[in-house]
């Protein structure tokens, strides 16, 4: 019986074209599908950890629902720039906070949806909704668009890669680790590494785990760096 893999290579463009079939959903062109499909550049990559021999660390900063001034001092003090995946619900209330931290920090806002669903469960409109919703809610408050993008629960599929390209986003970003203080619960702080990724919430104890973070940061010679800067296009 022959190899098959030559018999296999269609069966890959038929993967593909799949792949690709929400384009026809998000795409706003009236050209025909084939062109469509074709000019589109491809699902943006994802990203759990940064592959660089720079000693620098990645601090993220989800949700926003606490608005610790004590967190906003030591993130000014130190000169940390965080990636602050905000929801647009978290800021409606008091957009100042952020403000200051965009203003007299390094911080960025960057994308968590609108309503921080699992997306997964979305289709390919349900997804646009949430990414491209949240942020044109950034852009209007900061005036700063969104270059990431990091789903709730770090949940994603095929469809949120291609809709994340769309929202102006140039990667889909998880976490190297989890170091959130969750139900009262310290988590062992782990020997961080070159292009680690951390990800806290902005909750109760977030003064306190940014300071376990950056100690870590300084017991193993790295120093914070701004996320999105790393992340090529
Ligand atoms: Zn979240």
């Amino acid at each position: 019986m022959p190899r098959s893999r030559p018999r296999r290579a269609p069966r890959h463009r038929l993967a593909a074209l799949v792949a690709l079939l929400p384009l026809a959903v998000l795409g706003t062109s009236a050209a025909p599908a084939e062109a469509a499909t074709a000019a589109w550049p491809g699902p943006v990559p994802v990203v759990h950890h940064v592959d660089t021999t720079d000693p620098v660390v990645f601090i993220t900063l989800d949700d926003g629902w606490n608005h610790d001034p004590a967190a906003a001092r030591l993130l000014l003090d130190r000169r940390v720039p965080a990636s602050l995946f905000l929801l647009p619900g978290a800021y409606a209330y008091d957009s100042g906070y952020f403000r200051t931290l965009l203003d007299h920090g390094r911080s960025r806002v960057e994308n968590h949806t609108v309503d921080h669903p699992d997306l997964t469960a979305l289709d390919a409109a349900g997804q646009k909704a949430q990414i491209c919703g949240a942020r044109e809610a950034h852009l209007a408050e900061f005036g700063d668009g969104p270059r990431l993008l990091r789903p709730p629960y770090g949940t994603y599929d095929a469809t949120t890669r291609i809709t994340a390209r769309a929202c102006g986003a140039k990667a889909v970003v998880t976490w190297t680790h989890d170091m959130t203080t969750w139900g009262g619960r310290t988590p062992p702080t782990p020997a961080l590494a070159p292009g680690d990724i951390v990800l806290l919430h902005l909750d109760e104890t977030v003064e306190q785990d940014l300071r376990r973070v950056l100690d870590a940061a300084d017991a193993a010679g790295l120093r914070p760096a701004p996320l999105r800067d790393y992340v090529t296009e």
